[in-house]
């Protein structure tokens, strides 16, 4: 049986910025179109945010921390109200994944999973809220008891980038609520749609006004606002390394906290024991699932010299299957890059990779036009050449040999990331040395991006700081407190 293809909607969707509560027309009538990457059509009509929207929602958010008309609540209804908003988004599932397959340039069978999954999170976050706890202390003496409270850290300033912006918020904001902040959001100018549309959800679903408050617009603008506003408490940003730092240097203006998740140069390690034809087709979904623009991306195959060239002859058949094409059509497993810059960047690091001498192989069935990168592969690569060190962001992966596990580690280390990894081997003494030598927030075992929102995510060194997700996802965004009190006679400090 076919599979329906989804139809490009005959109408422009025009969205305001959702502000305490309610569709907000904002201080400024300047919007932007958003064409879809791969039609070359328009999608979205987003409005540009201006610093004075930014004081709006943030005011908004104040207040609604601050009066406790959310962290006030007893758990056991903010998790009802999560889970309520997970049932919405499951209600609404084809057009959020309809909006972010136009914006985001996704293959519609990928932005209905990820839709779906992001749902899930919710539903999980809703039980978190109740799972959260602090500690006691009862072995201070018999004239103290000491109680550790959590106490949600205040207004959260949440920055999103356009290559998940409906997961990537999952995985943050419902741990947000969850703990009891409030939230200002800012998505990406162009995968704003869907972040405007849970801010419209989480009312729906009976979250009070003020809690969720998403302003559209640009980085430099609309960002750099929330990252500088000091009614804002902590701030978490996700997206390149450049920006992650200069927010967390404006941040030290205010001392506010920031959890960042960064960039990546990820490497996947194969050795020579392993399954090689599942370790190629992970390796290969690790690389271009979302076309490469992916934080935890594996695009640095770090394979025993002894099975490279079988591999390598597995991945090029594997990659010469991979299905590109209209978005729009779910059998489709690769879209378009997402804008014109991106697609530059990409082919930029193909051709200085050629130039340093590395060799190119180039698969994928349908030809690449407009938007479209082919995926790519680079063999002869030195792990000094630009393409084993900078992340590209497009669907494209070099490969190095090794001969010793140490040689293997020293290699995945090799890089001023440390985001995600993957190890594939059926030797547990070369799969747990390497779990425990590569320096990385997740590792994948012969598997590559698998998961659930019970397990933390974040970086280690530039790809970021803080963890999201799972309980450590909560207790992010919260503040200690250590209560002692005294239950005797006082012993005088003044007899
Ligand atoms: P950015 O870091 O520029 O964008 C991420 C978010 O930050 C967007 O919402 C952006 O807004 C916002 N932003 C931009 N400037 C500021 C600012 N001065 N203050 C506060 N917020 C700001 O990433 P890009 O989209 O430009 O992508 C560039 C590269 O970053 C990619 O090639 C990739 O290497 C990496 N990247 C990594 C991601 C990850 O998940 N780790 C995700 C996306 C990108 P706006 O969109 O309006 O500019």
């Amino acid at each position: 049986m076919s599979v329906p293809m989804v139809t490009f909607p005959d109408k422009i969707r025009r969205f305001q910025h959702f502000i305490d509560g309610a569709w907000t027309a904002g201080h400024s009538a300047n919007a932007k179109i958003r064409k879809s990457p791969a039609h070359d059509r328009d999608a979205t009509e987003i409005l540009q945010g201006t610093a004075a929207d930014v004081d709006l929602a943030v005011k908004a958010a104040r207040t609604a921390f601050d009066d406790n008309r959310w962290s006030g609540l007893p758990s056991a209804t903010r998790g009802k109200l999560l889970r309520r908003v997970a049932d919405l988004i499951r209600r609404d599932l084809e057009d959020l994944a309809l909006l972010e397959t136009l914006e985001a340039g996704k293959p519609i069978s990928q932005s209905r999973g990820e839709i779906a999954g992001a749902a899930d999170i919710w539903d999980y976050a809703g039980g978190m809220a109740q799972a959260l706890r602090g500690d006691s202390h009862n072995n201070l003496g018999d004239g103290l008891l000491g109680i550790v409270l959590r106490e949600p850290i205040g207004v959260v300033g949440v920055i999103t980038p356009w290559n998940y912006p409906f997961f990537i918020l999952a995985e943050r904001l419902p741990f947000i609520l969850a703990s009891g902040c409030t939230a200002i959001i800012k998505p990406s100018e162009m995968t704003s749609a869907t972040t405007l549309r849970i801010a419209e959800l989480a009312t729906e679903a009976g979250i009070p006004a003020g809690v969720v408050n998403v302003v559209s617009g640009v980085g430099s603008v609309v960002g750099q606002a929330i990252v500088d506003h000091p009614l804002i408490d902590m701030l978490s940003f996700t997206g390149s390394t450049n920006i992650g730092r200069s927010t967390m240097i404006a941040a030290a203006q205010h001392i506010k906290k920031v959890s960042l998740e960064l960039g990546g140069k990820n490497p996947q390690v194969v050795f020579a024991d392993a399954d090689l034809d599942a370790a190629a087709d992970g390796l290969v979904y690790g690389m271009l699932a979302n076309a490469g623009q992916t934080c935890v991306s594996g695009s640095r195959f770090i394979v025993h010299r002894d099975v490279a060239q079988d591999l390598q002859t597995r991945l090029l058949a594997k990659m010469a299957k991979v299905r590109m094409g209209d978005t729009l059509d779910p059998t489709v497993h690769m879209g378009p890059i997402i804008n014109k810059a991106q697609h530059s960047k990409i082919n930029g690091y193909l051709d200085a990779a050629r130039a340093e001498g590395a060799t190119l192989h180039m698969a994928g069935a349908g030809a690449a036009t407009g938007l479209y990168v082919n995926p790519a592969l680079f063999t002869n690569t030195r792990p000094d050449m630009q393409i084993n060190r900078e992340e590209v962001f497009g669907p494209v992966a070099s490969m190095l040999t090794f001969d010793t596990t140490e040689q293997a580690i020293a290699l995945a280390n090799d890089t001023e990331y440390g985001l995600s990894a993957g190890i594939w081997s059926a030797d547990l003494n070369s799969t747990l040395r390497a779990v425990r030598g590569i320096r990385a927030g997740r590792v994948w075992v012969n598997t590559f991006m698998a998961g659930g929102p019970e397990m933390p995510i974040g970086g280690f060194r530039q790809s970021g700081s803080g963890r999201e997700s799972g309980i450590y996802g909560v207790e992010e965004y919260t503040e200690i407190k250590s209560v002692h009190i005294d239950m005797g006679a006082r012993t005088p400090w003044i007899a």
